[in-house]
C-alpha cells in the first residue's frame, strides 16, 4: 500500500483551512466533535475543543483542562469518557442546539427522538 501524501497534505489543508471545520452556529461541543473525528480524525490533541471553544465558549478558558480531568485527554476521548451518552444510531444526528452560550454542556438529543 503506498502512502499518498499529496492527499494526506490536502486533508489537512481542508482541515486547516476553517471551511468545514468551523462550529456551526449553536452547535455543542460533543456535536461538533462527533462530525470532526467523524471526518478527519483525532490526532491526539485537543485540537477541536480547542477550535470549538474559540468559536463558541471563547470565555472557557480552563475547559480543556476540565475535559482532561474527566478522562478526556485527546479530542476522541472526549467523546468517549466525558460524552459517553449518544442515542444509538448508526448516523450522526443534527445537533439539537447548545443549551446556554459558552457552555460545553451538549445538547439534549432525546428532545429531537422524542418529537421525531
Ligand atoms: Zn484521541
Ligand atoms: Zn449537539
Amino acid at each position: 500500500m503506498t502512502y499518498n501524501v499529496a492527499e494526506a497534505v490536502e486533508a489537512e489543508l481542508i482541515a486547516l483551512s476553517g471551511v468545514l471545520t468551523e462550529p456551526a452556529d449553536r452547535e455543542c461541543l460533543r456535536c461538533f466533535l462527533l462530525r470532526m473525528i467523524n471526518e478527519f480524525g483525532c490526532d491526539g490533541t485537543h485540537r477541536w475543543t480547542v477550535r470549538w471553544r474559540d468559536v463558541r465558549a471563547p470565555l472557557a478558558t480552563g475547559l480543556v483542562g476540565k475535559l482532561g480531568q474527566l478522562g478526556g485527554c485527546c479530542d476522541c476521548e472526549v467523546l468517549l469518557n466525558v460524552f459517553p451518552h449518544y442515542p444509538p444510531t448508526g448516523r450522526l444526528l443534527p445537533c439539537a442546539g447548545q443549551p446556554q452560550p459558552g457552555s460545553a454542556v451538549p445538547c439534549d438529543l432525546r428532545l429531537l427522538r422524542r418529537t421525531a
